[in-house]
């Protein structure tokens, strides 16, 4: 059983039933909304703290009605590494990464993903499709293959090609698309009608986000219910940081935070695919698509995001910033970061370590604060960019010219 009450559109409050399947409305993204007092009434911390270390030990904040028709791979807790020696080289004392690395899939796309199937499942979808920049169709190949639901998944041409692997192995329909993930979306769209599929795309069911809220929720269970200062996050279709918000906001009517202090959200982007942090800049609520969006980092290129206003509500509401980091620095960071610390750092969150070095020199995060940034994928999936080629060792070996 679950406590949700009902869906609500995101951009008007329109009321939605939760009972059936439902996509957007308006062109938007919808929220799950739940009987929090009776969710209050029923649940502790203390009883939180005996379950398994899943993301379902928050079962009622989340939406799933029936525990048989969860698609899980274990996913969640997450750990929350401190980072001293990557810290110190910025000027910072209490850095901490949430390594969503280590997760199912190799992404934090797990939890969202592990969500929207399980969802599906539960309202009796057969088939499901996906437009992906990688990490979401590796995802959601796995879940959908964990409850035998059918996936098929269509990306760009040039998704890293572990994704592109990973994908078929998990036994997915896995196409490339000539295009951008924009494009990968219009296929989806176009072929519901012909296809009878359900469209997962980012934000065009409501339980995505619900899976994402548990990285907030995690995060706060484990700095003992006080929330950080900073939180560095990478957006690509926003649904991690607009989740992670959302899980504030649960928590702190819920009573459970040990303070009204809220984290500055920083969105972070790769300048190559910017839209978000370029709408902030110029004050606006909306994003315009971003044209010719290229980077290495390919969770962010995302040129338009459908909840593009949740993002900068979110953003704003917390006193924090947009920011995009240059392709070279967001890859010299991830290296250095994974080098500096032993933790697999994707492309993704490189770019959240640059923009930290910005913020830092801007003087926008002081020396003592604590700072939390999200490795949301692991470096490994990242072939094209990890890729070195080692020396060969002469042999014998000439032990004077190793040193
Ligand atoms: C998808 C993805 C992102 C962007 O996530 P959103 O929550 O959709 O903004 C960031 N990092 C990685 C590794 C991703 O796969």
């Amino acid at each position: 059983m679950s406590f949700v009450t009902h869906l609500e559109s995101a951009i008007d409050g329109t009321v939605l039933s939760h009972t059936e399947l439902q996509t957007l409305h308006a062109g938007r993204p919808l929220w799950v909304r739940y009987d929090l007092d009776a969710v209050g009434a029923v649940m502790t911390k203390q009883d939180v703290a005996a379950r398994p270390p899943t993301m379902w030990r928050y079962a009622e904040l989340l939406p799933v009605e029936d525990e048989g028709k969860i698609a899980s791979l274990g996913e969640g807790m997450t750990p929350l590494l401190p980072c001293p020696r990557l810290g110190a080289g910025l000027g910072l004392r209490d850095l901490w990464i949430k390594d969503e690395s280590q997760l199912p899939t190799g992404s934090f796309k797990s939890r969202g993903l592990a969500m929207a199937v399980s969802r599906a499942n539960e309202l009796g979808v057969e088939r499901l499709a996906i437009p992906t920049a990688g990490n979401a169709g590796g995802a959601m190949a796995a879940y959908a293959a964990r409850v035998g639901i059918e996936a098929w998944v269509f990306m760009p041409a040039d998704t890293p090609v572990v994704n592109q692997a990973e994908t078929a192995y998990y036994g997915a329909r896995a196409y490339l698309v000539d295009g951008l993930i924009t494009d990968c979306g219009a296929v989806v769209r176009d072929g519901t009608p012909h296809m009878n599929w359900f469209d997962v795309s980012t934000l065009k069911e409501p339980y995505r986000i619900e899976g994402k809220k548990t990285m907030g929720l995690e995060l706060a269970e484990q700095l003992d219910w006080e929330l950080p200062d900073v939180i560095l996050y990478p957006t690509g279709g926003g649904t991690g940081l607009i989740g992670m918000w959302k899980a504030f906001a649960e928590l702190t009517e819920l009573g459970w935070l040990a303070s009204s202090r809220r984290p500055r959200m920083i969105s972070c982007q790769a300048a190559g695919c910017a839209p978000i942090s370029t709408a902030w800049a110029a004050n606006e609520r909306f994003a315009e698509p971003f044209p010719n969006a290229t980077t290495a980092a390919s969770g962010l290129r995302v040129p338009a995001a459908v909840g593009d206003f949740m993002i900068i509500d979110a953003v704003n509401a917390s006193g924090g910033q947009a920011r995009s980091a240059a392709e070279d620095d967001l890859l010299a960071w991830a290296r250095r970061g994974s080098a500096l610390e032993g933790i697999a750092i994707a492309p993704e969150a490189g770019a959240c370590l640059s923009v930290l070095e910005q913020l830092v020199a801007e003087g926008a995060v002081g020396a003592d604060e604590r700072i939390v940034v999200y490795n949301t994928g692991a470096a490994q999936k990242y072939l094209e960019v990890i890729r070195t080629d080692l020396p060969t060792l002469p042999t014998p070996v000439d032990w004077s010219a190793l040193s």
